[in-house]
């Protein structure tokens, strides 16, 4: 039997003006922006919305003010208006500020900067030293020599369904989502790209004024042959775990932090937010390297360590995981994202190396993509654009600054 013309398609892909690769957090973001500066818009993606085998499927990600540099710290508030922006638009409560913590030992130096940053930019935090935690917070249990640093515009953004909120609003300003179809090779030419698609098997051609690349762990083998160096990007293995809560009102968002340990080498999680009594708790692995294409399964010993962890550290919970779920990072050496135009086409906008800390910015640097499409080489004029996202910056061999683990 023959396949069907796919005709719908071939409607759609005639008329639009930027293609967008990948309904991801970044991907959908830059096609929600795109969409609204009234471009005709083409979003790509090989598996469907909300898929689980790439970085942005799941029920939370952390949002926080605390980061090592002003440059990222200082884009939050504006993130923060963004996602309330589009919780109005969508009508879904997608932000939960219930405050975090960040829990060290005096010295800690990730904590040193981010305070620092968080003076300069006179934003609220308090310390609250052992004793005050175990009145405070006592969900938590920390060594004497420890302290907190609790920061009330920290909080928890619902990720799967910011993701699809995002879709949404973009189709609804018009916006044509088409899934089940990979993107197989990009071909820049003076009017344009065209790119070479496979839909659902069926081999196809669409041609558009622009590109938007957000391809997430997939990045280097759609990037890679059209750039002369290679990126420093390593894609890792990450697993999240589900534990059951003894004292349900004690875990809720309206009592509980979300929370990130410095002395238990990344151990972070949130209160019962996205499956009514149970928290997600999660070990972030940092020498998983893996191919994303390859199938995957739990790494036991991390979950055992991360029950130990649950167990010693946290009250009120059960320490055997109820379920796992699996997630990818896509790494830059330092965490920083690369976000740039291609160097000699730049009808080519990308972003890459999101980490384990993009889901909070997304909602933001979607406009900066779509900012860099809109507008001619060499303009980096967006409020949201930050010097350290060139991809000059990124070129294998450059040396790499120090690695931010705990920069979730
Ligand atoms: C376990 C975990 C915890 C995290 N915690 C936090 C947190 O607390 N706070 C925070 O801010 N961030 C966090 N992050 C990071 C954040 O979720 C990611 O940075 C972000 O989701 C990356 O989004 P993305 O769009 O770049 O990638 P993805 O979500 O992977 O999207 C890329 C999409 O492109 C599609 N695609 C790829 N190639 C093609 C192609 N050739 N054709 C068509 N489609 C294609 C893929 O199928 C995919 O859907 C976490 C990530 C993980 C995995």
């Amino acid at each position: 039997m023959s396949t069907p013309p796919n005709l719908a398609n071939t409607t759609h892909h005639a008329a639009c003006n930027v293609v967008v690769i990948g309904a991801g957090a970044i991907g959908a973001a830059a096609t929600y922006a795109l969409a609204r500066r009234g471009e005709r818009v083409l979003l790509l993606e090989q598996e469907q919305v909300g898929h689980p085998f790439g970085s942005s499927h799941g029920g939370s990600r952390i949002f926080r003010y605390t980061h090592p540099t002003s440059a990222e710290a200082s884009l939050m508030p504006a993130m923060a208006a963004l996602w309330r922006e589009l919780e109005a638009e969508s009508n879904e409560q997608l932000l939960d500020m219930c405050g975090g913590l960040f829990i060290a030992r005096p010295g800690d130096p990730f904590l040193a900067d981010a305070t620092a940053v968080l003076d300069g930019l006179a934003m609220p935090y308090e310390r609250l030293d052992a004793a005050a935690m175990a009145i405070r917070y006592p969900q938590f249990r920390l060594h004497d020599d420890e302290f907190a640093l609790f920061q009330p515009r920290s909080g928890i953004l619902a990720a799967s369904r910011s993701v699809a909120a995002m879709v949404r609003c973009a189709q609804r300003a018009g916006a044509i989502l088409r899934t089940g179809c990979r993107v197989q090779s990009i071909t820049p030419h003076t009017a344009g790209v065209t790119l070479t698609i496979n839909d659902h098997g069926v081999a196809q051609t669409i041609s558009a004024e622009r590109v938007v690349i957000a391809a997430g762990p997939w990045a280097r083998r759609l990037l890679e042959p059209l750039l002369t160096t290679r990126l420093p990007l390593k894609v890792t293995h990450q697993q999240v775990a589900y534990y059951r809560a003894g004292d349900i009102e004690r875990w809720s968002s309206r009592r509980a932090p979300i929370y990130i340990f410095s002395n238990e080498p990344h151990v972070y999680g949130f209160p019962i937010f996205e499956r009514p009594g149970y928290v997600k708790v999660a070990l972030e692995l940092l020498d998983t390297e893996v191919d994303p294409n390859a199938p995957r399964s739990v790494r036991q010993p991390e979950i055992d360590a991360l029950s130990a962890t649950v167990a010693a550290r946290l009250t009120g919970i059960d320490p055997t995981p109820v379920s796992v779920d699996l997630c990818l990072y896509t790494e830059t050496p330092d965490r920083a994202f690369i976000i740039d135009r291609h160097p000699e086409h730049p009808n080519i906008v990308f972003a890459a190396g999101m980490s384990g800390r993009g889901f909070k910015f997304a909602i933001g640097l979607g406009q900066l993509l779509a900012h860099l499409a809109s507008t001619p080489a060499g303009a980096y004029d967006h409020p949201f654009w930050r010097p350290q996202f060139a991809l000059q910056n990124h070129a294998l061999g450059a040396p790499a600054p120090t690695f931010a683990p705990r920069d979730i």
